[in-house]
């Protein structure tokens, strides 16, 4: 199938040659059809699907042949609407459509002008729309086809309220699009209260979730490695750009300082920076200028940047969900990459849950670094100042007596190659293997049942 089977305006279609899409994507099969008959729509699908042109396309098609004047996409975040209306002003360019971004934080004079100027479709984020409606500043923008995207982010970051209050300012007369990724029931309900006899499209089969294109990797190490760890994959991946996703702000600031101070061309993006500068990270990002973005979640939701072979998760997220987001920022528009997480034995189970969660794919992995290092890479002196430091223990002297029939030097070799070996291999290799990682896990859960049945008992003393 091919985009002319859409009876899309020739200008659009120049918009979408120019774009290099050769073949509608499964979303944009299903949903255009769906938008160009008028009906309202959920569509369950992620990013990374092709769903900003799925309801783009037919929207600025029926703008540019006059069957109506304005449109609306709300997105839960500035990034994303940022994104959106770049996708939208590069396919619809050559209709003379005309897309702003509104968002907060920053003044509101140009957006209220550009707005009552007649501008055909606004890109906004909940809470700056929601403003210049309650404000009346936008009383005459009236849009005929809206859009909700990423619904579910909406709701997980807490503008579902704000999202009714528009609505209360929309014109019944309209036809709405709900785009999201998964379906919990606040969605569900807030389908019902602003769609009418919607269609439903979803392209979220546990395929798209388990995503092949995407090959999830893990590794479990020692909490004080990790920095040592991200840097070693560093170097050894193939990596064209890469998204690095940390769970705290200051823990971004620490790792890209890190990270630049070993020479990577890195940048962090949080939440906390002044909207001008993430809008800079991301485009020096975007233009290949940096190499290595790290993010937190909120400020990388929606992200879409070519190119991206890797995701590292420096630490899991906090939920399934931000998972499945986080892995999508690679792995887009059919090419392939590569997911890699580190976690601690004590991070297993979370792991664990979130594998069983979003039936996703995920290997554990090492990395042997031998081919780099030199062959002993265990200096003598500190070896040496290591043998003295240790405290001779009852066992080792139980040991000793017990080999008392072998030669004495051969002994001592013996047990000191085995020391090299056992420092050489360990500090040759990233991550544990299996059967370490079985152990660990056991030895952590007799551990824990050791103290549970000592809580127990003081409780009951
Ligand atoms: P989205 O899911 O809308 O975030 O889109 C993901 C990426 O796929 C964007 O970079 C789009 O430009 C690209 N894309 C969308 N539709 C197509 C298509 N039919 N063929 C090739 N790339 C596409």
């Amino acid at each position: 199938m091919t985009f002319n089977e859409f009876n899309f305006h020739k200008d659009l279609l120049k918009g979408v040659k120019i774009a290099g899409f050769k073949e509608p994507s499964p979303i944009q099969k299903e949903v255009i059809p769906v938008i160009e008959k008028g009906e309202d729509l959920v569509g369950q699908a992620h990013t990374g699907t092709g769903k900003t042109a799925a309801f783009g396309l037919p929207m600025m098609n029926k703008i540019a042949k006059k069957e109506i004047e304005r449109a609306l996409v709300i997105t839960p975040t500035r990034e994303l609407a940022t994104q959106v209306s770049d996708e939208l002003y590069h396919l619809g360019r050559f209709c003379g459509i005309h897309t702003i971004t509104v968002y907060g934080g920053v003044g509101y004079g140009r957006q209220i002008a550009l707005i009552n100027k007649g501008v055909q479709v606004v890109v906004a984020t909940p809470g700056r729309l929601k403003d210049l409606y309650k404000k009346g500043k936008i009383d005459n923008f009236n849009p005929e086809i809206i859009v909700l995207d990423e619904a579910d982010e909406m709701l997980d970051m807490g503008f579902l309220e704000e999202i009714k209050e528009i609505f209360e300012y929309i014109p019944q007369n309209r036809q709405t699009l709900l785009f999201s990724a998964t379906m919990p029931e606040p969605i569900k309900e807030l389908s019902q209260e602003i769609l009418t006899n919607p269609q439903f499209v979803s392209v979220v089969g546990e395929a798209d979730v388990t995503n092949n294109i995407i090959d999830q990797k893990y590794y479990v190490i020692e909490e004080a490695q990790r920095d040592e760890a991200i840097v070693k994959l560093l170097e050894t991946e193939k990596i064209d750009k890469s998204i690095i996703f940390c769970r705290m702000k200051r823990e971004v600031d620490r790792l890209t300082d890190h990270l630049k101070a070993m020479g990577f061309l890195a940048e962090g993006l949080h939440g906390d920076l002044e909207q001008s500068d993430r809008e800079r990270i991301v485009k020096g990002y975007r233009r290949g200028e940096s190499k290595i973005m790290v993010a937190t979640d909120v400020a990388s939701r929606g992200l879409d940047v070519k190119n991206v072979t890797h995701v590292f998760n420096f630490h899991i997220p906090f939920d399934p969900q931000s998972y499945v987001h986080r892995i999508g920022r690679t792995g887009r528009a059919g090419k392939a990459g590569k997911a890699i997480t580190l976690v601690s034995t004590l991070e297993f189970k979370e792991l664990q849950r979130i594998q069983k969660e979003v039936g996703a794919e995920m290997t554990l992995a090492t990395l042997s670094l031998s081919g780099e290092t030199e062959e002993s890479v265990v200096d003598f002196a500190t070896l040496q100042g290591e043998v003295e430091a240790v405290e001779i223990s009852d066992k080792a002297i139980d040991f000793i007596d017990s080999m008392e029939e072998m030669d004495y030097h051969e002994f001592v070799e013996r047990v000191v190659t085995l020391l090299l070996n056992s420092k050489n291999s360990s500090e040759n290799c990233l991550g544990f293997d299996e059967n370490t990682v079985n152990s660990m896990i056991s030895n952590y859960q007799d551990e824990q049942k050791v103290a549970r049945k000592n809580k127990r008992k003081k409780k009951r003393a």
